[in-house]
């Protein structure tokens, strides 16, 4: 374990790529192959993963790790998964179990629960790894929202495609016209606020706090006070160098299929054909607004 922080001239993305090849050739990190498949909804093109089952099923023996590590596995970390210090207070691992090559984790050093408030420190360690990796940064605010382990992390996925939700956020006049939150012709309930010229010259800090103004903004627009001890409903929250997306949830899944961050992204991940084939007669829109909040009663949509 290194005490040693990342300067701000330290190349984050090659140490992602050199503990990736470390890892993989150590057996820490362990990829979930996948197929992908397109399906078209709301002129939005989602991509849609289908889970390698043998593959899912020898993970499932392999992942019995000690107690402990079952019960928190970012502390103690896996040493061989550890990437960086990102700050006084968070630390970059790898996603062990990764589906997109690079996936990485945001992790508070010290314990703090998936459940509380995400900070302006939370939000300036996000900052240090999009200033220099365009991705997309998400959180999984509550079970019920997607996360399944509950040590505070934010995720980043390092972007080389297009993300397909993008289409709609930047179709105009939406994110051209929008101030601080905007409501997009979706059907479930969401807000959008734009992050334009952000990203020049200013310090992590800096950035964590316009970002955590944003995201203050984006609870209120979904009727999640900012003022409450903790968040009293579940959310995804989606971060670009361009938008930071807002979700409310409902539930985890919808006839089997589990859904996070990425769902509202467009990304989907089902885990037999039968499932894909049940996602393609659901329609990708309408198992967002189920696992969500509808904007207009469902049967209407
Ligand atoms: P979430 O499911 O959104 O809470 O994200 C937690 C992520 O942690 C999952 O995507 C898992 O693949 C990943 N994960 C599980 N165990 C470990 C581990 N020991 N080290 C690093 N990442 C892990």
């Amino acid at each position: 374990m290194s005490d040693s922080l990342l300067s701000p001239s330290d190349a984050l993305w090659s140490r992602v790529c050199q503990t990736t090849r470390q890892a993989l050739a150590s057996g820490a990190l362990q990829p979930i192959e996948t197929q992908r498949f397109e399906v078209i909804d709301g002129q939005i093109a989602f991509t849609v993963r289908l889970i390698d089952s043998l593959a899912r099923k020898e993970k499932a023996q392999h992942s019995g790790a000690s107690p402990s590590k079952v019960d928190n596995p970012f502390l103690p970390y896996e040493q061989d998964l550890f990437v960086a210090n990102l700050s006084a207070t968070h630390v970059c691992l790898l996603n062990k179990f990764n589906v997109v090559d690079h996936h990485f984790l945001i992790v508070t050093r010290e314990y703090a629960s998936q459940q509380e408030w995400l900070t302006p420190a939370d939000f300036a360690a996000l900052a240090r790894c999009l200033q220099e990796i365009n991705g997309l940064g998400f959180f999984n605010g509550g079970t019920a929202a997607g996360a399944s382990q509950h040590h505070k992390h934010l995720q980043l996925i390092p972007l080389s495609d297009t993300i397909p939700m993008a289409d709609v956020i930047h179709h105009p006049p939406f994110l051209a016209q929008c101030e601080a939150s905007c409501q997009l012709p979706l059907p479930f309930r969401h807000g959008v606020s734009p992050l334009r010229g952000l990203w020049t010259n200013q310090a992590d800090a800096a950035v964590g706090q316009t970002l955590h103004e944003r995201y203050r903004a984006l609870m209120t627009s979904l009727g999640i006070d900012p003022a409450a001890a903790q968040p009293n409903a579940p959310y995804n929250l989606l971060i670009t160098r361009e938008w930071m997306m807002a979700v409310r949830r409902s539930h985890p899944s919808y006839q089997g299929i589990n859904v996070n961050s990425l769902g509202y992204a467009g990304w989907l991940l089902v885990k037999s054909t039968e499932q894909l084939e049940q996602l393609r007669q659901i329609g990708p829109l309408t198992l967002l607004t189920q696992v969500g909040l509808p904007v207009k009663p469902l049967d209407q949509l």
